[in-house]
C-alpha cells in the first residue's frame, strides 16, 4: 500500500474493450491503474462489427488506430440490409461528412479474441498493470463509497486492494454491478434471443461492400452475416423469446441450419459453406436475456461501464461503441477528479447524463428501426409488440410507447417535447428507410436522417477530436449547467456557455 492508504488509483474489473480502453485513459493521465481479468487473453467474445466512431475517435485517443489498421480487419464500409417493405438488399455508407470521407467513415469488422488483445496489450503499454487470471468477487466498502476490491488471485488465493476509484468492466456476468444499487431492467421490446456461428467459404457481397454487415430479415427474426477474413464469417440469427423452446428442443447445429434454410438470401450466402466445428469457433452458441440497463451506473467511488451497465441490441453494432464510449466518460471523471479538478458528485452527475443519453439515443432509434417492420402486413416483430392498444402499427402510437417504456433518459428532458421531437423524427427515419430509391440497391442517406445524425454526433466530435488533438468547435454542455469535455478530451471543465448545446 502506498503513502495515501490506497495500492491503485484505479482498479478495472474485466479486460473487454471497455476495460482496456478505461484503464488506457486515466494510465495515459499518469495514474496507477490495475487490471483484473478473469480469463487468459485471447478468450472468446461476440460483438465483432464495429462503428466508426470507436476505431476512429476512441481507439486513436487511446493510441492503437494505426496498429487496428496494420492488423488486416475487414474494412466496413457501412451496412447492407434485407429489411423493411423492399423486398432488395439495401446499402448504407458510412460517409456522414465530408470531412471524414476519406479516412474516417469506416469500421471494421473483428475477431474479438484479436482486436481485444490489441486493446489490453496497448493498456499495458500504456501503463497499466494487468493480471489475467484473477476474478474479483466483490467490492469493498468504507464510510458509503467503494474503496476497492476482493479477489482471487492468479493461484486462486483470496486477495484485497485498495483504490481511490473501481470500475466496473466485467460485462453481462458481472458479479458487481448490483454495488452501485437499484436494479438491472430488461426492456420487453428487446427481449430476444441469439443462436449463432461460424462458417467458412461464404459468398461476400460485391465490391466495394464486402466488408460490409449483412443484415437479413425473415420470418422468424433477421440474421446478422458477418465478414471476419476472406474465408471466416460471423452468422446468427437473432429471435424472438419464443424461439428459446424450438432451440432447446432441437440441437443448436440442426435449428441454425433450418433457420437458415428459412432465410433466402443467407441461405444463398452460405450455399457453398461449411460450419466450422473445431477451435473457439466450433460452438454454435446461444445468448439470451442480453438486453438490459441498470438505473443507476455509479455511486462514490465505482462507476460501471460497458455491458456490466447496459446493452440493447445487436442490429446496429452499439455495443462496442456504448462500452468503449462509456469508458472515455468514466475515464474524463475519474481523470478530473484525481487531479483536483472538480468534485465527484459533479462529474459523475455528468458521466450518468451523457451516458443515459447515447443509451437513449441509440435504443429509440433502434425501436424505430424495428418498428419498421410492424407496418408490414405480416411481418416478423408484431409479436415484439409490448401489449396493449398503446401499442399500434402507426409511429404516433409508437413512440408513445417509448415514451412510455425504458424512460431513465426522459429523465433529464422534458417528456412532452421529446415526444413531439421524436415523433417527427421517427417519421423521417421512416421515410428515408422506407422511401422510394432509384434503383435497387443504391445507397440510401439513412446517416442524413436527423435522428441518426444526433445519434452520431457525439462519435463524430470524439473522431474529431482524436484525429485533431483538440477541440474544433465549441462545445456545449448537454444539460443547463453541465460540463463539456478539456481540449484534449481526457478530463472534464466547466463551460463558459451555460445553455445546453440545442
Ligand atoms: P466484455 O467484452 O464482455 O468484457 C468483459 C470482460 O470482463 C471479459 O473479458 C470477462 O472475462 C471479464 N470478467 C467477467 N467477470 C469478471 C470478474 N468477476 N473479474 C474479472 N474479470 C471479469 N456489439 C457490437 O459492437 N457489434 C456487434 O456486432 C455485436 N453483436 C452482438 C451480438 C450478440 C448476440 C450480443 C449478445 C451482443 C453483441 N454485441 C455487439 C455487444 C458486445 O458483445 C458487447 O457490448 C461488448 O462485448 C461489451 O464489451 P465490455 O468490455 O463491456 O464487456
Amino acid at each position: 500500500m502506498n503513502d495515501d492508504g490506497f495500492d491503485y488509483d484505479l482498479v478495472v474489473v474485466g479486460g473487454g474493450p471497455a476495460g482496456s480502453t478505461v484503464a488506457t485513459l486515466v494510465a495515459m493521465q499518469g495514474h496507477r491503474v490495475l487490471l483484473l481479468e478473469k480469463e487468459t487473453f485471447p478468450r472468446y467474445q461476440i460483438g465483432e462489427s464495429l462503428l466508426p466512431s470507436t476505431i476512429h475517435g476512441i481507439c486513436r485517443l487511446i493510441g492503437v488506430a494505426d496498429e487496428l489498421a496494420d492488423a488486416g480487419f475487414p474494412v466496413k464500409r457501412g451496412g447492407t440490409f434485407r429489411w423493411g417493405r423492399n423486398p432488395e438488399p439495401w446499402t448504407f455508407a458510412f460517409a456522414i461528412s465530408p470531412k471524414f470521407a476519406s479516412d474516417g467513415a469506416t469500421a471494421y469488422q473483428v475477431e474479438r479474441m484479436k482486436f481485444d488483445q490489441i486493446l489490453l496489450d496497448n493498456a499495458r503499454r500504456k501503463g497499466v498493470t494487468v493480471r489475467e487470471r484473477c476474478g474479483v468477487v466483490d467490492v469493498l466498502e468504507e464510510d458509503g463509497r467503494v474503496c476497492g476490491v476482493r479477489f482471487d488471485d492468479e493461484d486462486g488465493v483470496r486477495q484485497e486492494l485498495r483504490s481511490r476509484y473501481v470500475v466496473d468492466a466485467s460485462g453481462h456476468r458481472s458479479r458487481i454491478h448490483n454495488r452501485v444499487g437499484g436494479e438491472r431492467h430488461y426492456p420487453e421490446f428487446f427481449r430476444n434471443l441469439a443462436l449463432f456461428g461460424y462458417f467458412e467459404g461464404g459468398k461476400r457481397l460485391p465490391e466495394p461492400n464486402s466488408g460490409n454487415i449483412l443484415a437479413a430479415a425473415f420470418s422468424g427474426g433477421w440474421f446478422w452475416y458477418i465478414p471476419l477474413s476472406d474465408n471466416l464469417t460471423s452468422v446468427g440469427a437473432v429471435l424472438r423469446p419464443e424461439a428459446l423452446d424450438r432451440v432447446r428442443e432441437g440441437d443448436r447445429e440442426t435449428v441454425l441450419r433450418q433457420l437458415i434454410s428459412e432465410c433466402p438470401l443467407i441461405a444463398e450466402y452460405l450455399a457453398e459453406a461449411t460450419r466450422v466445428t473445431s477451435g473457439p469457433y466450433g460452438e454454435v452458441r446461444i445468448r439470451k436475456d442480453y438486453s438490459y440497463i441498470r438505473d443507476t451506473f455509479s455511486r462514490p467511488g465505482m462507476l460501471l461501464v460497458g455491458d456490466a451497465a447496459c446493452f440493447i441490441d445487436p442490429v446496429f453494432s452499439s455495443g462496442v461503441h456504448l462500452a468503449t464510449f462509456s469508458a472515455l466518460l468514466a475515464a474524463r471523471s475519474i481523470n478530473s477528479v484525481l487531479a483536483g479538478d472538480l468534485d465527484e458528485a459533479t462529474v459523475l452527475a455528468e458521466f450518468e447524463a451523457r451516458y443515459r443519453r447515447e443509451y437513449g439515443l441509440f435504443h429509440d432509434f433502434l425501436v424505430a428501426f424495428y418498428d419498421m417492420q410492424q407496418d408490414e402486413d405480416s411481418y416478423f416483430w408484431t409479436a415484439k409488440r409490448v401489449s396493449d392498444d398503446r401499442v399500434a402499427s402507426d409511429v404516433q402510437a409508437f413512440v408513445q410507447l417509448v415514451g412510455g417504456a425504458g424512460s431513465d433518459e426522459r429523465a433529464f428532458v422534458d417528456a412532452d417535447s421529446y415526444l413531439r421531437e421524436r415523433k417527427a423524427a421517427f417519421r423521417e427515419l421512416a421515410d428515408v428507410v422506407q422511401g422510394p430509391v432509384a434503383e435497387a440497391g443504391e445507397d440510401r442517406n439513412l446517416l442524413g436522417a436527423s435522428m441518426l445524425k444526433e445519434v452520431l454526433k457525439e462519435g463524430v466530435r470524439v473522431q474529431t477530436q482524436a484525429a485533431l488533438g483538440g477541440n474544433v468547435d465549441e462545445q456545449r454542455p448537454i444539460r443547463g449547467g453541465g460540463l463539456v469535455p478539456s481540449a484534449d478530451g481526457m478530463r472534464w471543465r466547466r463551460s463558459e456557455s451555460v445553455a445546453p448545446a440545442p
